[in-house]
């Protein structure tokens, strides 16, 4: 059977569900096509035997068993495979990202915004345990650091958030003038991250960041030309369950 978007390969008594098939990829073509412009390639639909067996998908193609499930949720399915013949991205939490993303604007488009969000929902924990471990393969590769303690701290496990503090501040004098404070940052919290430590100065102030793991302390070193005030740790930008007690006044 040839269709405009989908060519699906069945068994021989299978025709009906093989042509819904088809129909739904036509009715959801031009959706994807809005997106993504014309896909490059058809929608393969190759019917497997077994009525239990989980499908499985390689790109554009998809291996699935044919029930008779309902034109929307085979609208549903040709919208993930024609976004992936239309756009691809050799990142595979992009491909499949947008795929799934794809699925949950038709969706919204279908059935309204819950309907989005309750689709988006019932993946999150599939998509997460399937792809979040490779991303962070991937970040790694490319930061050349290990981040293993903060996708668990933050995507895997989430434990709520780190709670930052300074814990002392040593100030150095310097041949030459000026000085070097050891600047010791806790975290209070069961969350780690990387956060902002600013020291201020008379005339001006620098900021460096300090990785600080949860329940632990960072040390950083910051060279102040004239003499240090205070220290700041964390500018806002991360997110952090106290805040009041951020500020640390360097005695003279
Ligand atoms: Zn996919």
């Amino acid at each position: 059977m040839q269709l405009r978007s989908a060519q699906v390969y069945y068994l021989p008594d299978h025709r009906d569900a093989a042509e819904n098939y088809a129909l739904a990829a036509d009715l959801a073509l031009p959706f994807v096509k809005e997106w993504f412009g014309q896909p490059r390639e058809k929608v393969q639909l190759l019917e497997l035997a077994d009525r239990d067996a989980a499908p499985f998908e390689s790109g554009s193609i998809v291996l699935t068993p044919l029930g008779k499930s309902d034109s929307a949720l085979a609208r549903l399915n040709a919208v993930h495979q024609l976004t992936h013949a239309a756009f691809y991205s050799p990142r595979p939490w992009i491909y499949e990202g947008v795929a799934h993303f794809m699925q949950a604007a038709y969706k919204e488009q279908d059935n309204g915004r819950q309907a989005a969000l309750d689709f988006m929902g019932l993946h999150r924990t599939a998509v997460a345990d399937a792809e979040t471990s490779y991303m962070q393969h991937l970040i790694e590769a490319q930061a050349r650091r290990d981040l293993e303690w903060f996708f668990d701290d933050w995507v895997y496990r989430d434990r709520g958030l780190p709670d930052f503090r300074v814990q002392s501040a040593y100030p150095r004098p310097i041949v030459g003038g000026g000085f070097v404070v050891a600047i010791t940052v806790e975290n209070l919290g069961s969350a780690g991250a990387e956060v902002p430590v600013t020291l201020r100065m008379e005339g001006g102030e620098v900021t460096k960041r300090v990785q600080v793991r949860a329940n632990s302390t960072g040390t950083v070193r910051i060279e102040a030309p004239s003499a240090p005030q205070e220290v700041i740790v964390n500018d806002g930008s991360v997110p952090e369950s106290n805040t009041s007690n951020n500020r640390f006044t360097i005695q003279k």
